[in-house]
């Protein structure tokens, strides 16, 4: 199959635009990182452990380390006295043993030391709470223990959480705020991960101007390169804006040009039928291209390409102009892409059954309509209403959205009650999904 060069006369698939881009894609080299930086990336190397974890056996509590043995029977009626002959902070090694009848005073996290082998927690003990000021407080000679301790109590065992040489995060994890937590407890500082896709953004069309510019007559503001960048943000790439090319030639090459830079191009407008054939003619000469119809609602004219620059290929991938189709067609076609780059083989999104909350219609329309909706869940089931008129340039029924629906060509219309399936594109809804998070499901 070649996707390049052939032009498709009828409309095709989303699965088969996405499989033709995705065969054109390929998985970034590795690069190195500071830990925090690498958070959602790829793990390009397994970690493992150089020591246990913890390293020693250590107390979780805050109280005395005895010899269990020297409790037997203790109660509060009756409580054991044993002499305190020292004290313990995390951080540090005592260097004397917990003879019979001895104590030390310890804090969480100090290793236990010999002799020893239990820990009393200080409400186990006669020792009123407080947190005394430091350099006050005298460490009393004698402490009375209210209970008989077992031994092993409140001790955290060398190794309890993971053992030397094991590999504690395997090659290919998504790095989550846990996995960099624990390849830092195991010592390192950077890893070896799978680089995140520089994405060019290039807006198109004379009608464009920079928001922050004094605007006029019958210019609007270019709203798809910041959505689309926010979107590269969003999913771990890094975007490069690259700004509006006029509809010229000079224009348009320029900005191509400087987006080869990148790893993968995104340009918006200009490929749909009506056009002025400007942007097709540059990048028909500049690189390989396809105009694709795609059976999808928003986001039908799509382009998809590749040009070569100093032996390596860069993918392009046009979207429609209208700014809830541009940012659609992304969410569809672009973050897959990207997501195969950054190396993760789960891009799919989960897809929910909601009850239509309203009609819908899809009448004459052989396309997947892809209609903006709130999926809320009530009473242990989803719900799925629209967010008002479904426009393609209406951007803030995007912006009110939380998922798409994917209503099949073959469904002209759903009636309220019905069940349709839905893509969540945000799963913070704030207080419709507190309920979610208390409900079993
Ligand atoms: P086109 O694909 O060039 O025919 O554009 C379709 C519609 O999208 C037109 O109404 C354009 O003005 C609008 N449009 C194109 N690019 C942008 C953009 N970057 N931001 C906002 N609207 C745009
Ligand atoms: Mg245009």
């Amino acid at each position: 199959m070649d996707a390049i060069g052939n032009s498709i006369p009828s409309m095709i698939s989303i699965e088969e635009a996405l499989s033709r881009i995705l065969g054109y894609v390929e998985v970034l080299p590795a690069e190195q990182q500071p830990l925090v930086d690498a958070l959602g990336q790829v793990l390009a190397e397994d970690v493992s452990s150089s020591f246990d974890i913890p390293p020693l056996d250590n107390t979780a509590m805050d109280g005395y380390a005895v010899r269990a043995e020297d409790t037997a029977g203790a109660t509060a009626e009756a409580p054991v006295q044993l002499r305190v002959i020292g004290e313990l902070a995390a951080g540090y090694t005592f260097d004397r043993t917990v003879e019979p009848g001895a104590a030390v005073r310890i804090m969480t996290g100090a290793p236990v030391p010999a002799g020893a082998d239990a820990i009393v927690p200080f409400e186990e003990t006669d020792e009123p709470f407080q947190a005394a000021p430091s350099g006050v407080r005298r460490l009393a000679a004698e402490v009375n223990v209210l209970k008989a301790a077992q031994p092993g109590a409140n001790i955290r065992r060398a190794g309890e959480d993971l053992r030397a040489r094991q590999v504690v995060v395997q090659k290919g994890t998504v790095l989550r705020p846990s996995e960099i937590g624990v390849i830092a407890s195991v010592g390192t500082a950077a890893v070896k991960v799978i680089r995140r896709p520089a994405v060019a953004v290039l807006s198109t069309g004379d009608e464009l101007l920079e928001p922050g510019q004094p605007r006029s007559g019958a210019r609007i503001y270019d709203s798809n390169a910041h959505s689309v960048s926010a979107l590269v943000r969003r999913y771990g790439g890094v975007p490069l804006m690259l700004g509006i090319a006029k509809d010229t030639v000079k224009e348009l090459t320029a900005k191509i040009h400087e987006g080869l830079a990148a790893d993968l191009l995104i340009t918006s407008a200009g490929v749909s039928r009506g056009d002025y054939d400007i942007v097709k003619d540059v990048l028909t000469r500049e690189g390989e291209i396809d105009f694709w119809t795609v059976a999808m609602k928003p986001g039908k004219p799509l382009a998809f390409g590749c040009f070569q620059k100093d032996g390596r290929r860069i993918p392009h991938i046009g979207l429609p102009g209208n700014p809830v189709s541009a940012m659609v067609a992304f969410e569809i076609f672009g973050r897959p892409a990207m997501l195969k780059m950054m190396g993760k083989g789960d891009w799919r999104r989960p897809i929910l059954r909601a009850i239509a909350e309203e009609r819908i219609v899809n009448r004459n329309d052989p396309r997947l309509f892809l209609a903006r909706c709130i999926v809320s869940k009530r009473g242990g089931k989803h719900y799925a209403s629209l967010t008002g008129a479904q426009g393609s340039g209406i951007l803030t029924s995007m912006m009110r959205a939380n998922a798409l629906t994917l209503i099949p060509a073959e469904i002209d219309v759903v009636e309220p009650g019905e069940e349709i399936e839905v893509i969540m594109l945000d799963w913070s809804r704030g207080e419709e999904w507190g309920s979610y998070l208390a409900e079993e499901h």
